[in-house]
């Protein structure tokens, strides 16, 4: 079964920092695959945007070899590739500069045609670009804003960027890219909710014991440690991915699938969480950092070792949360995330009740509560864990298996990275999966607190050793509710 294929509009894609990290790993390759199976016009561009001097050629080079590193070898097309680097210009300007701009200009023309502004910069170039975009007559409706986390660092200084940015682009022109919204298990969410009669009458608290949300990774901070320690577990993961994920658990049915829609009732979901303060920090939340441990290299250092300096950030983040409405009254959503975890693993696990009353002798077993499984990364598959008779003969005896629709088994090829919807989902102006600007905020409005107070009750950093499931206090904080976490084993 191989998905239909339709074609965007013509368009121009401008990537503002078109020689970084974020540009060679995902946005080029996304792009190219995109191209490869025939969905972009042969009019589409690709302007690489940065301060360093480059001609065409040279960029195109750059480019060939990003996509040689990141894209396997088996998905190279030596037809695709060529008609792909034809499509790349670039053009050397410091958004800081006056300079360049009119060359921009001049290059993208006056054609009705989508441009589509990719800042894939550091936010502090989000408002100066976006000045300049409209100083130079690049903000009509032609034009689309594309930015990334990180989208501030506190509710303050995300309410400022979002004024920044907003002051010469319309909401409906800005497109935050949340990538985790673009995987297809996040997506298949939503479809299994909502296009299914089965799961939406159990999707409560009647039936729904608790929800856990994870995302472990093996990695380190490596030599991005004094980057990332501005950062840390929380607003790097939590305030962004773990949130938006919990929203689309926990949000009503929307009306429709329109993009306010859907994202109106995701607002709902974060304005009724349960504030997380001095009173209860201690006991809904853990914080902690990695320890010298195994790695999937083998011997690793800790945090601070890697950091060079004392520091409270936290490389690991549990938290037990509440959303406070009829629905989910009483149901806990337990979300971690850390790195240097045992496993890179990120799944949404939904517990239902047991069962209210046995009717199996002991010799069956005891019920195991079902639960549904969406695995994010790696391998994305939806497991829906059911007990059934074990087969063959020995009386009744209960077993607990999966009905399993792992994707690589089921569909043909290859699954698309999330980049690759969303970067198209930008020309397409569809906005279902990017957050708005009051979504942002309100994450923010409910992580802030929990950062005063941490610093109000002292609230200890824990450690764990690298390689591990996080800190003893992780598993205290579910298991105090008689819950235990899943580590990938369902
Ligand atoms: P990077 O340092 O590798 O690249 C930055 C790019 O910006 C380079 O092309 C550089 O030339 C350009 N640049 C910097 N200052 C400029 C200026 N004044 N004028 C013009 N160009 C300028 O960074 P990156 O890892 O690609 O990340 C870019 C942004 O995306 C950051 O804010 C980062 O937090 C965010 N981000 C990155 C990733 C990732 O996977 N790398 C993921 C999510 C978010």
């Amino acid at each position: 079964m191989t998905a239909q294929i339709i074609p965007v509009d013509p368009f121009d894609y401008i990537i503002f920092g078109g020689t970084g990290d974020l540009a060679k790993r995902k946005l080029l390759p996304a792009l190219y695959h995109r191209d490869h199976d025939g969905q972009l016009p042969d009019e589409a561009r690709l302007i690489g945007a940065s301060r360093s001097k480059h001609s065409d050629k040279a960029y195109r080079k750059f480019a060939e070899d990003a996509l040689r590193e990141f894209v396997p070898d088996d998905q190279i097309d030596e037809d695709t590739l060529k008609r792909f680097l034809a499509r790349l210009h670039y053009l050397s300007l410091d958004v800081t500069d006056d300079d360049g701009w009119d060359e921009l200009k001049k290059l993208l023309g006056d054609e009705d045609r989508i441009r589509a502004f990719y800042l894939a910069v550091g936010p502090n170039l989000f408002g100066p670009i976006s000045e300049a975009l409209e100083k130079h007559g690049l903000t009509d409706t032609r034009s689309r804003l594309v930015i990334e986390k990180p989208l501030g660092r506190d509710l303050e200084s995300a309410q400022a960027l979002n004024r920044e940015v907003g002051a010469h682009f319309d909401e409906e022109q800005v497109f935050r890219i949340d990538h985790y919204l673009g995987k297809e298990t996040v997506q298949n969410l939503l479809a299994l909710r909502f296009a299914n009669a089965l799961f939406e009458p159990l999707w409560n608290n009647a039936h729904i014991d608790h929800v856990q949300i994870t995302v472990a990774e093996t990695v380190g901070v490596g030599d991005r440690a004094e980057y990332y320690d501005k950062a840390g577990a929380m607003r790097d993961m939590v305030q962004n991915h773990l949130m938006q994920l919990l929203c689309l658990v926990a949000m009503e049915p929307p009306a429709n699938g329109d993009a306010d829609s859907i994202r109106d009732e995701k607002l709902k979901v974060l304005r009724s969480l349960a504030p997380i303060d001095a009173d209860n920090v201690g006991s809904s939340t853990v914080r902690a950092q990695y320890r010298a441990g195994a790695g999937p290299e083998g011997k690793v250092d800790g945090y601070l070792d890697e950091l060079g300096h004392e520091s409270d950030t936290a490389t690991f983040v549990a938290i037990k949360a509440e959303v406070e409405n009829w629905r989910w009254s009483g149901v806990p959503f337990y979300l971690r995330t850390g790195k240097r975890m045992a496993e890179r693993m990120s799944e949404i696990v939904i517990s239902f009740k047991p069962v209210p009353h046995a009717i199996f002798g002991k010799d069956a077993g005891t019920p195991i509560s079902n639960q549904l499984v969406l695995r994010l990364q790696p391998d994305e598959s939806v497991k829906q864990w059911i007990m059934i008779k074990d087969p063959g003969p020995g009386g009744m005896r209960l077993k607990h298996v999966p009905l399993d629709m792992s994707f690589a088994q089921t569909f043909d090829g290859r699954s698309p990275d999330a980049y690759e919807r969303l970067l198209l989902d930008v020309i397409r102006g569809n906005q279902t999966l990017f957050m708005r600007r009051d979504e942002v905020e309100a994450a923010w409005a409910w992580i802030d607190p929990i950062f005063d107070a941490w610093d109000e009750t002292n609230h200890p950093v824990a450690t764990y050793t690298a390689g591990t499931w996080g800190p003893s206090q992780s598993i205290a904080l579910i298991e105090r509710d008689s819950r235990t976490w899943n580590d990938g084993t369902r």
